[in-house]
């Protein structure tokens, strides 16, 4: 996955982690299974430092490493919106491709995205989610909004009390130019707040996913118009994941020392080392005896092979 730099104010970022330390009701709020992220516990693997590389000697002889093999360490992940320890993960991952998304759109439209508010009238709280999104893109439709993504906020905080409460609203990265919001407001209640162009697409995503809804089947982001997937096609991100020497793919791996097993540093590191010790995580379970705490959780977690 390619990284981005954060640029979203670093006082409105570390705002909302804040908030979610000294609210009173982070992990507690809930409305019709709809919850704040990272609320749940963590998998006995996530977070966990492991290793990943190419064992390829042969494919290196005419690199500027020969005789060398490649590694790189990373933190295993589960990737899910609702775990404690992954969340962030989660975050970067989805409004990376929900940018890769939009800035495809902005360049076919030469158009900038806006980001749009758009709240629920309060008599309308309580009729079910799938009906309040079916009827948000209406509104939208009514606004000129051409297209764009729908992210669900259930939840507002109230800085005075510290507590987050029940007040369902969705944020709109998309296109268009925003009209009729009064129009709309008399005659449906839906308040539309048009919050204009932002400086980074994936700061803002990056930025609404970290306190949106999250329920287990349903997709945070959603999408519509002219960006949804009927109507934009996005290719594939190309996997970073190769051996920079051969381009293979790069293959769970472990080093097997004299001492048993030797865990990767915590930090992200990328080596050049001699082959010894290095072996290759296969489905099946080295019989000899070896060290416990990395076997047992490949055993217990078998989609660790199937990353690779
Ligand atoms: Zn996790
Ligand atoms: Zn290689």
């Amino acid at each position: 996955m390619s990284q981005q730099v954060i640029t979203y104010p670093a006082s409105k970022r570390s705002d909302i982690f804040e908030q979610m330390h000294e609210s009173q009701n982070w992990y507690s709020i809930e409305y019709d299974g709809w919850r704040l992220p990272a609320t749940d516990d963590a998998r006995a693997d996530c977070g966990k430092w492991l290793t990943k590389g190419c064992l390829n000697v042969a494919a290196h002889k005419n690199s500027q490493f020969p005789g060398k093999i490649y590694i790189k360490t990373f933190q295993k992940s589960c990737y899910r919106s609702c775990c404690e320890v992954c969340f962030k993960k989660w975050m970067a991952r989805e409004s990376n491709k929900a940018t890769r998304r939009i800035e495809k759109y902005e360049k076919l439209s030469k158009k900038p995205a806006k980001h749009i508010v758009i709240s629920v009238p309060s008599w309308k709280y309580y009729i079910p989610i799938r009906e309040l999104r079916k009827e948000a893109y209406q509104i939208l439709k009514k606004v000129n909004c051409i297209g764009g993504t729908l992210i669900f906020h259930p939840f507002r905080y109230s800085k005075k009390v510290r507590e987050w409460y029940y007040s369902p609203h969705f944020h709109v990265i998309g296109f268009g130019w925003i009209s009729y919001t009064e129009e709309v407001y008399n005659e449906n209640g839906w308040i539309v707040k048009n919050k204009g162009v932002r400086d980074s697409t994936f700061a803002t995503f990056y930025y609404q996913l970290s306190h949106a809804g999250i329920k287990k089947g349903y997709h945070t982001l959603t999408w519509f118009g002219d960006l949804s997937y009927s109507k934009l096609k996005i290719e594939k991100e190309e996997n970073s994941d190769t051996c920079p020497l051969c381009e293979a793919k790069l293959k769970l791996i472990f080093h097997y020392g004299l001492y048993g097993y030797v865990p990767p540093p915590e930090t992200e590191v990328e080596l050049y080392e001699d082959p010894e010790g290095w072996h290759i995580v296969e489905s099946k379970i080295p019989e000899r005896k070896a060290s416990k705490p990395c076997f047992v959780i490949y055993k217990k977690h078998k989609p660790l092979y199937d990353m690779i």
